[in-house]
């Protein structure tokens, strides 16, 4: 995991303000309901100097979940992309993660948030290898989940909510309590769904498959980007279906795919080794191929990059 060293500055409220500054109300709506919206982007430093992945997309995403709850940003894109560039300037960052969040702050206490402020905060810091140190190179442990990945009726799974995370934290305490990595949730019908914080990609017979978006996953940015990545390497990706629980034992491979995540192979699942235990090969060349592109070793993918 990550900590937070020598950082002094977040961008809350339209100001640049002390990191230690940047606190709310005890009674903030957003803190008892869940009611906030937020993203996880990475900036990778890069030949071209930091340079943040996908961020266009990830403010689309940003936007459009604000849209499930009635809240309108009270700033721009424009307006966003120059704190955030200002943000990561001031800090002298290169590799690192940034959180925008929206929600609705203190009015009054109520279900009903109509009326109550909009607080929008940036903030960035360094981030490393986000489920253990080793683990983009020899794999994690995980374990499929007893709770349940929320249906499209249940939350709209597409908008990436802080209210909706309550049972990705439960999945991952519950995960770590049992001395693995990380979870896998199935949806309420059992069959696979994503990690935690992660989308989840198979390898069987050289060939790639992920859960499809009507299994309430998210609309995942690396998902999408990794299929593409795949698809570039000649690899077949079927991302329309359903993926029975029984495909994960017969996988070749299994990773973990997300911001935080990257590309992070999955070595055992409930203690039966995925494959022979180790990162696979389709993985690992997918994987190098993904550092490489963010890292900007090669001209492709160029759309991909806000620059700082
Ligand atoms: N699924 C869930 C539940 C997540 O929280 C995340 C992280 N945002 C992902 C998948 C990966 O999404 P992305 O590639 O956009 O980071």
């Amino acid at each position: 995991q990550s900590t937070v060293e020598s950082l002094d500055t977040i961008w809350m409220d339209g100001e640049f303000i002390d990191w230690d500054e940047a606190t709310i109300h005890v009674l903030t709506h957003g803190l008892h309901y869940g009611t906030g919206v937020f993203e996880g982007v990475r900036c990778y430093d890069t030949e071209d100097g930091p340079a943040i992945f996908r961020w266009g997309d990830h403010l689309d995403r940003l936007y459009g979940s604000a849209q499930s709850f009635d809240i309108e940003l009270p700033y721009t894109p424009e307006e966003l992309t120059k704190a955030t560039r200002e943000l990561i300037d001031r800090q002298h960052l290169d590799d690192c993660y940034i959180r925008p969040i929206v929600f609705y702050g203190y009015d009054h206490l109520g279900l009903n948030p109509t009326g109550s402020p909009i607080r929008t905060a940036i903030a960035a810091w360094p981030f490393g290898a986000y489920l253990r140190d080793d683990g983009l190179e020899n794999g994690v442990d995980v374990t499929v989940s007893n709770w349940r990945q929320f249906a499209s009726s249940q939350v709209p799974t597409n908008a990436k909510m802080t209210g909706g995370y309550v049972n990705s934290v439960l999945a991952n305490l519950e995960a770590r309590q049992g001395g693995y990595d990380e979870a896998i949730l199935l949806t309420p019908d059992g069959t696979v769904a994503e990690g935690p914080g992660e989308c989840l990609f198979l390898v069987s017979d050289n060939k790639l498959h992920t859960p499809a978006l009507s299994e309430g996953v998210l609309p995942s940015i690396t998902r999408e980007s990794v299929i593409r990545i795949a698809r570039d390497l000649g690899y077949t990706v079927h991302h329309e279906s359903t993926i029975s629980l029984d495909k994960l034992e017969t996988a070749d491979e299994l990773f973990f795919a997300g911001t935080a995540a990257e590309i992070t192979p999955i070595r055992s699942v409930n203690d039966i080794a995925v494959g022979n235990g180790t990162k696979g090969p389709v993985t690992d060349e997918i994987q190098s191929r993904f550092f490489d592109i963010v890292a900007r070793r090669t001209d492709d993918y160029g759309e991909w990059f806000t620059l700082v």
